[in-house]
C-alpha cells in the first residue's frame, strides 16, 4: 500500500518515502511519503485559507460532516482495525475496540457541535455595570495543530481533529511516526465527509522535524498534544504564544483495600490493566498496592491469571499480549527490569524479552525509588506492594510526579472519597482500574502528566476563544 500525505482536501506523493512495519512480523505493510518543509508549509497556508470558511459554517453542518465521518470510519471498521492491530502491534480484538471507540468519540464530538454557546453575565454585580447588558460567546480559535502518539494511533487523532472540526478550526494532524496509517485514514473520512478544502490536512514525517516546523509557527494558535512528558515539556517551551493542551504519560497506582466486593474480579480488571496494549496505555496499571491481609491471596491469583495471557501475532483473535512498539522499547524495558533485580526486586512469573516482544511480568519487593515504580514503565508489567493500611496505599499512590488516573477497590464509601479528595490525579476510579475512559468524560492530567482537558466539550471549549460583547443603556 502506498499512502500519500493529505493537504487541502488532495493526496500528495512525496519523494522522500517512509517504509511502515507491521511490529510483530516485521513485514513492510506500506510506504507513506514523508513531509518536506515545502509541504508543511503547504499545509499551513491551506488551513490559514480555509480558517473563514471552517468559521462559518454552521453547528448544524459542522455536526452534520463529523456524522458523515462516523459513518465511513464504520463502514471500514475491519480493516481499521487491522491496520491498527499490524501498525501499532495491537491486539486484534484491542483495535477493533479503538475503532469502536472512535466511532464513538467523534459521535460525541458531532454531538457537542451542536451545543456550543455562551453565556450572559451580570455585568451589574459592578458599580460601574449599571443599565448595561453582556454576554460571551464562544468563537473558533484558528489553526489547530494536532500531535498523537503511537499507542492509539486513531483514537487519540480522534480526539483532536473531532473537536477541531466541531469548533470549525481547520487542523493538522501530525501522527506517530511509527504509527502514521490510521491517522492518514482518519483525515480521509473527513475529507470525503465534506469538510471544506483545507480544513483538514495530515502530514506524516519525524516529530523533530515535521512536528517542531508545525509547533514553532505563528499562524498556528493552538497545538493538542498527546505523548510523553519530555516532548510535551519541549513543545511548552518552545511553542511561544498558543493555546495548548497536554496529555502527558503517568504510571498509574490501583490501592486494594482489605476488603473488596470481588476479589477475582479485582484481580481480573487489575491484570487486564496491566498488560492491555502490552502496558503502553497512559493509564496503564504499574503500581498496585495491596492491603498486607489480602496481599499473598491477591498475589496468587495475579500470577494464574497472568500466567494465562496468550501471546501471539495481534492479528489473532486469541491473542492477549503482542509486540512491544519496536525492539529498542523492549531492551529498555528488559534493562529497567533487570536494574531493579539488581536492586533487589523479585520478578514472580515473565521478566524475559523475545525480540520485540516483552513477556507479562509481575514484580514484588520494590522499592519507591526505582525506575519501575517511579518513571512511567509503559510496559507488559506490573509492580505489586503490601501496605498496612487503606490510607498508606492512598498516600503512596498520590506519591508521584504524575497524576493522569488512579483506582481503588474497596467496600468502604468514606475510604472512596478519602481517595477522591487525596490522590491528584484528572480522575478516580473507583472499584475500577485507572485504565478505564470513556471518551466524553472529562479527562486530563495533574502534575507531570500534563493539565490538559479532553473528552468532546472539554477539547471543543479549549479550541474555541471566548468573545464577550456588553450593551450600555445608559445612552
Ligand atoms: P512521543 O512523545 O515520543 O511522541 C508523541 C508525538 O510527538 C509523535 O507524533 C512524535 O512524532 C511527536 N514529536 C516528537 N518530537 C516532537 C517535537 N520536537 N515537536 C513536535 N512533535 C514531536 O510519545 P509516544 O508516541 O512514544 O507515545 C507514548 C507517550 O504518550 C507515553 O508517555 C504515554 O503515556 C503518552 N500518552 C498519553 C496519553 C494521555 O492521554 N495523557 C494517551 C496516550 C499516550 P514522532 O513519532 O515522529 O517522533
Amino acid at each position: 500500500m502506498e499512502y500519500g500525505l493529505i493537504i487541502g482536501s488532495k493526496n500528495v506523493k512525496t519523494e522522500k518515502r517512509k517504509k511502515v512495519f507491521d511490529k510483530f512480523t516485521g513485514e513492510i505493510i506500506a510506504e507513506v511519503s514523508i513531509a518536506t518543509e515545502k509541504e508543511v508549509e503547504l499545509a499551513l497556508d491551506s488551513a490559514l485559507r480555509a480558517k473563514k470558511t471552517m468559521a462559518e459554517l454552521p453547528a448544524h453542518r459542522r455536526a452534520e460532516i463529523i456524522f458523515k465521518a462516523v459513518e465511513i470510519i464504520k463502514g471500514k471498521r475491519e480493516f481499521l482495525g487491522k491496520l491498527i492491530a499490524m501498525e501499532a502491534g495491537k491486539p486484534i480484538k484491542y483495535a477493533l475496540g479503538e475503532v469502536d471507540r472512535c466511532i464513538e468519540n467523534l459521535t460525541f464530538a458531532g454531538e457537542e457541535a451542536k451545543r456550543i454557546h455562551g453565556e450572559t453575565f451580570p455585568v451589574d454585580a459592578s458599580k460601574a455595570g449599571e443599565n448595561r447588558y453582556g454576554f460571551y460567546e464562544r468563537f473558533p480559535v484558528g489553526i489547530v495543530v494536532a500531535i498523537s502518539p503511537f499507542n492509539f494511533p486513531l483514537n487519540l487523532a480522534a480526539h483532536k481533529v473531532g473537536p477541531a472540526i466541531a469548533a470549525g478550526c481547520p487542523v493538522i494532524l501530525k501522527p506517530a511516526g511509527l504509527t502514521p496509517l490510521s491517522g492518514i485514514e482518519l483525515i480521509k473520512a473527513f475529507v470525503e465527509a465534506g469538510v471544506p478544502e483545507g480544513g483538514v490536512s495530515v502530514i506524516a514525517g519525524s516529530g523533530s522535524v515535521v512536528g517542531e516546523m508545525l509547533i514553532k509557527d505563528k499562524r498556528v494558535s493552538k497545538i493538542s498534544f498527546t505523548g510523553s512528558r519530555e516532548v510535551g515539556e519541549h513543545i511548552t517551551k518552545t511553542a511561544g504564544l498558543k493555546k495548548i493542551t497536554m496529555e502527558l504519560g503517568s504510571n498509574s497506582a490501583v490501592v486494594i483495600d482489605r476488603e473488596v466486593y470481588d476479589l477475582n474480579y479485582t484481580v481480573k480488571r487489575c491484570v487486564l490493566g496491566a498488560y492491555y496494549n502490552q502496558g503502553q496505555v497512559c493509564i496503564s496499571v504499574q503500581r498496585i498496592y495491596v492491603h498486607r491481609d489480602v496481599f499473598d491471596d491477591f498475589l496468587e491469583l495475579f500470577v494464574n491469571e497472568t500466567k494465562k495471557q496468550v501471546i501471539g501475532n495481534p492479528l489473532d483473535e486469541k491473542t492477549d499480549i503482542g509486540p512491544m512498539i519496536s525492539e529498542a522499547e523492549a531492551i529498555r524495558v528488559e534493562s529497567w527490569i533487570d536494574e531493579a533485580k539488581d536492586e533487589g526486586a523479585r520478578v514472580l512469573t515473565g521478566g524475559k524479552r523475545e525480540g520485540v516482544v516483552y513477556h507479562p511480568t509481575v514484580i514484588i519487593d520494590a522499592k519507591e525509588d526505582m525506575r519501575i515504580v517511579k518513571d512511567e514503565l509503559f510496559a507488559p508489567a506490573v509492580v505489586i506492594m503490601p501496605v498496612n493500611s487503606f490510607e498508606e496505599g492512598v498516600e503512596r499512590a498520590d506519591n508521584s510526579e504524575y497524576g493522569l488516573q488512579a483506582g481503588v477497590f474497596t467496600k468502604d464509601v468514606e475510604k472512596a472519597m478519602f481517595a477522591f479528595r487525596s490522590i491528584n490525579t484528572g480522575g478516580i476510579m473507583i472499584n475500577d482500574i485507572p485504565s478505564f475512559r470513556v471518551d466524553q468524560m472529562p479527562y486530563g492530567g495533574n502534575k507531570g502528566s500534563g493539565l490538559g482537558r479532553e473528552g468532546a466539550r472539554f477539547a471543543i471549549e479549549d479550541m474555541t476563544v471566548l468573545k464577550a460583547v456588553i450593551f450600555n443603556f445608559n445612552r
